[in-house]
């Protein structure tokens, strides 16, 4: 059945898409470091096959972003504003998104697997008739223009390679905090296409009447992350390992059991359906080390596991290994850090 409904659709002229799209979000006149990484590999992509970054900005006032984005390396920035979309509002933003892709043909277009992302890319994937590629963490271009989409399948023990073989765009989401945010190129040439857009009032079904950000917390950008598993015991462990986060600089972070079980939120998860993070330093107490959450964290550039148990698996991945009752090693360890 679904097979016959994909090959019903059209092939798409290949040749009539060229370019690299990258949808940017932001939250008013900063960039997410999400898309900072979109606009990174979308670069890598583009450059690869001697084409161009496209990146799509939506807002009210957008011109400070628009710039931004230009800075970051984008050659053409497509830049909607109107007061309606001050907000991230689900059809207005997948309308706009589909003209541009309807006017500009992108041979590529990426979106950051953020919860905007995911909402967007579904629509915009059936309003363009193409597939789409999910929560990928290798992403490549071959000579052909072909993306080579790559997304860990079977709970993270194997990378599955989803090419898109007759339609266009070829779409895909990538997972947040896996690949490298860009950096601002001196002098980069970039030009920037601004838009006012009337936004149709049906599609506003939800009236918006204030916005009170969530404090939620943001792993990926943290340098330092002391992440507590199971092994802790209950609630009270993530008091402990917090004076070491703020000790040392660092934050939060947790394996997804503690998060089930109501001890720490959701925001600190790290693994496969929580953030990926790749901080300089990765402290993992009372973490055994299942692939799910090894998947979020196996680009830290140092690892130490704390763990009574001298096999945990996390031993493998780690730098260096605290064979110990953590609530011996952490007290120990805060206080070794404040005496030297
Ligand atoms: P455990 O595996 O129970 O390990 C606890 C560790 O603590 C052990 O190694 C033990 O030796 C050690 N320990 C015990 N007491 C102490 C002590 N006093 N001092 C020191 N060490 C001690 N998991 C994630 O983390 N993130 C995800 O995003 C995620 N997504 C998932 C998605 C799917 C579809 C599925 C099926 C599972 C997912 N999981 C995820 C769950 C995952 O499979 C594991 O169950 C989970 O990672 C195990 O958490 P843990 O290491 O904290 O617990």
């Amino acid at each position: 059945m679904m097979v016959g409904l994909i090959n019903a659709i059209p092939v798409a002229n290949k040749d009539e898409y060229k370019n690299v799209g990258v949808y940017i979000e932001h939250r008013g006149d900063e960039i997410k470091r999400s898309s900072l990484e979109m606009i990174g590999i979308g670069k890598q992509l583009a450059r690869k096959i001697n084409e161009k970054l496209l990146c799509v900005v939506i807002g009210d006032k957008v011109d400070g972003i628009a710039k931004e984005v230009g800075e970051y390396g984008c050659d053409i920035v497509l830049a909607a504003e109107s007061p309606d979309l001050a907000e991230y509002r689900t059809m207005p933003y997948a309308q706009i998104i589909g003209d541009y892709i309807a006017e500009y043909k992108p041979n590529i277009f990426l979106l950051a697997a953020t919860r905007n992302g995911r909402d967007l890319a579904s629509r915009i994937a059936v309003k363009e008739r193409t597939g789409i590629t999910a929560d990928c963490t290798v992403l490549d271009v071959d000579e052909n223009r072909t993306l080579l989409a790559n997304r860990p399948t079977y709970g993270e023990s194997t990378l599955a390679e989803i090419l898109c073989r007759n339609h266009r765009p070829q779409m895909a989401t990538a997972r947040p905090g896996t690949f490298t945010p860009a950096e601002k190129e001196k002098d980069h040439k970039y030009e920037i296409v601004k838009k006012k857009v009337n936004v149709d009032k049906n599609m506003l079904k939800k009236q918006i009447i204030k916005f009170i950000p969530k404090k939620a917390t943001d792993l990926t950008a943290a340098k330092i992350v002391v992440a507590g598993g199971l092994g802790l015991g209950g609630p009270d462990g993530f008091k402990l390992l917090q004076d070491l986060a703020d000790l040392i600089g660092g934050a939060v972070g947790s394996s997804r059991p503690p998060v089930d079980l109501g001890w720490i939120t959701r925001d600190h998860q790290v693994g496969q359906t929580g953030q990926a993070v790749r901080p300089d330093l990765y402290v993992a107490v009372g973490i055994s080390g299942k692939p799910q959450h090894v998947a979020g964290m196996k680009f830290s550039k140092v690892i130490i596991s704390i763990n009574k148990d001298p096999n945990a698996e996390i031993n493998k991945i780690s730098d260096y290994i605290i064979v110990e009752d953590y609530r011996k090693a952490v007290p120990a360890l805060i206080d070794a850090i404040k005496n030297f």
